[in-house]
This record gives structure tokens, C-alpha cells and sequence, in this order.
């Protein structure tokens, strides 16, 4: 007899995590021109011009498998940040190092921990893997809740440094205290560090439960590469190999990240032009009477002026709708008490963030 619909449902085969969880929702690509789009973080500028070539090399090998660990790139980290070989783990984006942790780390008998607000793809690993999440609520100040990480009983932490989406950074020393006194490991996702004017490898030399991952999508304008690493001891990172995909990195990803990592000095320059757009579109904020969180990331998070007797979250709803209205894209994450009055703007070109202003400018008018 074979199977109708109505007798077999491939849902109540899936493992009772999967069928409960929901997915996570990434921001908008919008397809149609003319779009300011400052909603995922993307860089408003190209990458660095040596990496066209080296995937154009790259694509006349496409046959052969690629390098299996990513070697050369674990070399030329290894290198950059002055530590072993063997402690660098390369994968298809920080998403698949963030992944492939809650793989080893988490599970019904092993619980996860994350401060919030911060990045949402933590608690979706985390499902995947039947393992609970406790949250760390930050207060409306955004200080690092060293004493509450310091007594959370989880077997992985993750923490965002700079955090996401608030832009807050905190000083290592902050870090030593939560990380040294938590007894699981902890995660620093770095996706922002390279705006950042601090990171947190000279604290791997000292905590043997430290993992620091990294992404190229942001610092380096490479999202649609696919490229992220690992940072931890060399028995953290034998842990990671173990579970991965043999063949994890694609060649032209090995090839174009290698290309955008040597070229250091273009990179200093892009960061420096968004470190720039950063500072001053901040001022234009506070000049329209918005609050701020000081930002060390590629982004700003920022609460509106409230209009009349609109509530902080009903103004800030309504500028985001009115922003798109006017095609500018960027994030709203309502639903929380600490993110419901805020918007998240990704750094753009300096005549992008303008035009935002100004859009905000006649938002204000408009009531
Ligand atoms: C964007 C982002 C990532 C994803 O990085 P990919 O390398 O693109 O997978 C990871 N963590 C945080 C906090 C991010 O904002």
C-alpha cells in the first residue's frame, strides 16, 4: 500500500526539537533597486580587489576537492594572531563554528547560557540540539553581568564582543572575570572586534575554556564568501575537527579569504571609513535628540525621539515602517522590553547615513 499524505506525515518523524523549534529569520534581502540597505551589517564597500582574482584562479580547480582543513588559512591565522597552528579552526561562515560548538557542547544534559539581547542564532543551535538555554537579561545600562555568568551552571556560554545589536564593548579584564570564573566553555563571538578597539586573544594564553570566533562577512565585506574561524586551545579545536564536514570550506572561499587576509592594508582603510561614518552619524543622532549606545561595531543602536504622546516603542515601530516606506532598510527586534524602542542601523557610505537623517527628519515633522 503506498503512503497518502494523510497516513504518513514526515513531521511527526522529525525529532520532537525540530518540530517545536522555529527558524531563525535573517533581515531582509530586498531584490528591487534603489534600496538603502542598512539592516544585516553588510559593508557598503567592496572587498578587497585582490580576492576576484584568486576565486578566478580557484575556479579552474573546481573539479578537485579542497583542501580538507583549510590549511594554508589556518597557517596565515595562526600567523596574524600569533598563536599555534593548531589552534585555528576555518568554517563555512562563524554561523558553521557557532554550530558546530553547540554540536560538541550542548545537549539535553548539557545546558547552554547567553546574555540577551544579543545575536538570535545561539538559541536556535541550541534547540537543534534539545538543550536548554538560560537567559542573562542585560539592564538598560548594558554593563557585562559578570556575577550572574559567573553563577550560571551551563556547559557553553555565548557572549557577543562587541554585542550585537546594542554595539557595547567590554574591557578584557571584565571578560577574564566572567570567562575565569565560569566553569563551562566560553564563547566571545568577535564578529565585530576588528571595530572594536580591543579583542580578547591574550586571554586564550591564560583561559583554557576561551573559544573566540570570527566571521570575514562583516570587517572584510564578504558575507556572500562564506567564511568564519575559531580561535580556542588545541583541544578545543580537535574537538571542532571531529565533527565537522570533511570538506567544510569550499575552494573558492579557502582562496578568496586568504586573498582579503593579506591584504592588510586595504582592509585598515575600510575599517577606518566606517569607524569615521560611525562616529559622525552618531553625532547626527544625538543632535536629533536620540539616544545611543556608544558603538565599537559596524552598526549603531538607537532609540528614537518619541512624537506627542507616542509610546518610546510605538515611535520607534513607526520610524522603521516609514524608513521603509522610503527604502531605506534597517532592524527592529520588537517584543522585548530592552530592543522594542530601539532601531539597528548598519554603518553605510556617508551620503546613505544622510539621507537617513534626513528621512528622520521629516518622520519627526509628520505625526
Ligand atoms: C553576522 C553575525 C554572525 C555570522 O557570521 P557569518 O560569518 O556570516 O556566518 C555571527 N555572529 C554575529 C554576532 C553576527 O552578527
Amino acid at each position: 500500500m503506498s503512503k497518502s499524505s494523510t497516513q504518513w506525515q514526515a513531521a511527526d518523524r522529525a525529532l520532537p526539537q525540530v518540530r517545536s523549534m522555529h527558524a531563525y529569520v535573517p533581515g531582509k534581502q530586498p531584490t528591487g533597486e534603489g534600496w538603502i540597505k542598512l539592516n544585516t551589517n553588510e559593508l557598503p564597500y567592496p572587498a578587497s580587489p585582490t580576492v576576484a582574482a584568486a576565486v578566478a584562479a580557484e575556479v579552474e580547480k573546481l573539479r578537485l576537492y579542497p583542501n580538507p582543513t583549510s590549511q594554508p588559512l589556518r597557517e596565515h591565522i595562526a600567523a596574524m594572531t600569533g598563536l599555534k597552528l593548531g589552534q585555528v579552526f576555518v568554517g563555512n561562515g562563524c554561523d558553521e563554528v557557532l554550530a558546530l560548538l553547540t554540536r560538541v557542547f550542548s545537549g539535553a544534559e548539557s545546558m547552554a547560557c547567553m546574555t540577551q539581547p544579543s545575536y538570535s542564532l545561539y538559541p536556535v543551535l541550541t534547540q537543534i540540539q534539545a538543550a536548554n538555554m538560560e537567559k542573562i537579561a542585560f539592564s538598560r545600562d548594558m554593563k557585562l553581568p559578570v556575577d550572574a555568568i559567573r553563577a550560571c551552571k551551563a556547559n557553553l556560554f555565548f557572549l557577543t564582543n562587541p554585542n550585537a545589536p546594542t554595539g557595547v564593548e567590554f574591557a578584557p579584564e571584565e571578560l577574564r572575570a566572567a570567562a575565569e570564573g565560569f566553569g563551562g566553555v566560553f564563547v566571545v563571538d568577535e564578529t565585530y572586534a576588528d571595530f572594536a578597539s580591543n579583542n580578547a586573544v591574550a586571554l586564550l594564553a591564560e583561559l583554557p575554556n576561551l573559544v573566540i570566533t570570527r566571521s570575514l562577512s562583516k570587517s572584510y565585506g564578504l558575507a556572500g564568501l562564506r567564511l568564519g574561524y575559531a580561535l580556542a586551545s588545541e583541544e578545543i579545536i580537535a574537538l571542532l575537527d571531529k565533527v565537522r564536514d570533511s570538506y567544510n570550506v569550499n575552494r573558492l572561499s579557502q582562496a578568496g579569504a586568504l586573498a582579503a587576509l593579506k591584504d592588510v592594508e586595504y582592509h585598515d582603510e575600510l575599517i577606518a571609513k566606517i569607524k569615521e561614518t560611525r562616529e559622525s552619524f552618531t553625532a547626527g543622532l544625538l543632535e536629533r535628540g536620540f539616544f545611543v549606545y556608544p558603538s565599537s561595531g559596524n552598526f549603531v543602536f538607537a532609540q528614537p525621539p518619541v512624537r506627542g504622546n507616542e509610546t518610546p516603542a510605538l515611535a520607534a515601530a513607526s520610524l522603521y515602517s516609514y524608513l521603509e516606506e522610503n527604502r531605506i532598510l534597517v532592524r527592529y527586534f520588537p517584543g522585548d522590553a530592552l530592543t522594542e524602542s530601539f532601531l539597528r542601523i548598519s554603518i553605510g557610505r556617508p551620503e546613505q547615513m544622510d539621507q537617513l537623517l534626513q528621512t528622520a527628519d521629516l518622520w519627526r515633522k509628520n505625526v
